[in-house]
């Protein structure tokens, strides 16, 4: 939902936030039919699913996807354009980007970032490390390439800060933190991501949590941060062939009614979250000071 100028500013924003993967990360490694097809739900169900919540409720969410979905799947991502939402690159097959040496991690963010823009019809200001992994390039890189923001690091929960460069670890002597650049992080976590709660390994191994289990952490979240972090943005990572399952587009909804009923809680973009947050100094969480090198 878009604010006007003239609204006071909302207690809590919460932004809904989409990894388009599809069948990228599986191409990659190489994943069997099974696996493959676990991907294809996204685009073949999930998403038409979460677009059609999105609009009832008219919230407006941003959409991470890779290269690789936005050139299999185009009609899925023009339809995420056409209702209004926000994209952002994720990589181009869900590249563990840690694992890639300089050259190719370049060529992985710059082909993602132009594939994107071509898709959306305009230059992606987010980016989203696929399996939050990051090369010690990465986050530099990105901010070269000309991202605004970076959703991938956990060093706050809903408030949002400038990304460290330089970083410097040491044992006796700690750590140096760096010293903050232009790239702007949207903090994210695991326990506000829909994967690990719901969808298990290979062979269908590992836990599968009731939606029951999940909104309630997620609705403890949402009501601690609307009670004592006014002005925070609380950013909710899912994925379409996840949450795209009935139990689960249902507990979503009902977590979107929750926030609507505690009053001064807006959906939004992260694009506008950021800009928003820039617009009004760009302020970090004021307890905390770093160690920058000298
Ligand atoms: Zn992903």
């Amino acid at each position: 939902m878009e604010q006007s100028s003239a609204s006071p500013a909302p207690r809590l924003t919460v932004a809904l936030t989409f990894d388009h993967d599809a069948m990228s990360s599986e191409v990659n490694r190489g994943g069997g039919a099974v696996m493959i097809s676990r991907g294809e739900f996204g685009p073949r169900v999930g998403v038409g699913r979460i677009l059609a919540l999105l609009e009832r409720h008219g919230v407006d969410a941003t959409f991470f996807v890779p290269g690789h979905t936005a050139v299999t799947f185009p009609d899925s991502v023009a339809a995420i354009v056409a209702a209004g939402h926000e994209l952002g690159c994720h990589g181009w097959t869900h590249e563990d980007l840690a694992s890639l040496d300089e050259a190719a991690e370049r060529e992985v963010l710059v082909r993602s970032r132009d594939q994107i823009a071509r898709a959306w019809g305009r230059v992606p200001a987010g980016f989203r490390a696929p399996y939050w992994s990051l090369s010690p390039r990465t986050l530099a890189t990105v901010e070269e390439l000309g991202f605004r923001y970076d959703s991938s690091l956990m060093a706050d929960d809903v408030r949002l800060y400038r990304v460290r460069h330089g970083v410097v670890h040491g044992t006796w002597e700690g750590s140096h933190l760096g010293a903050p650049g232009r790239l702007i992080e949207v903090p994210i976590s695991w326990t506000l991501d829909d994967w690990p709660h719901f969808e298990p390994g290979r062979l269908g191994l590992g836990p599968m949590s009731a939606p029951s289990k999940v909104l309630e952490i997620w609705t403890e979240e949402l009501r601690w941060a609307h009670a004592n972090e006014p002005g925070g943005l609380l950013t909710i990572t899912m994925h379409p062939e996840a949450i795209g399952r009935s139990s689960r587009i249902a507990m979503l909804e009902r977590f979107i009614e929750t926030a609507k009923g505690l009053g001064s809680v807006t959906f939004d973009r992260l694009d506008r979250a950021v800009e928003r947050w820039e617009a009004a100094g760009g302020v970090e969480r004021a307890a905390f000071q770093a160690r920058e090198i000298v």
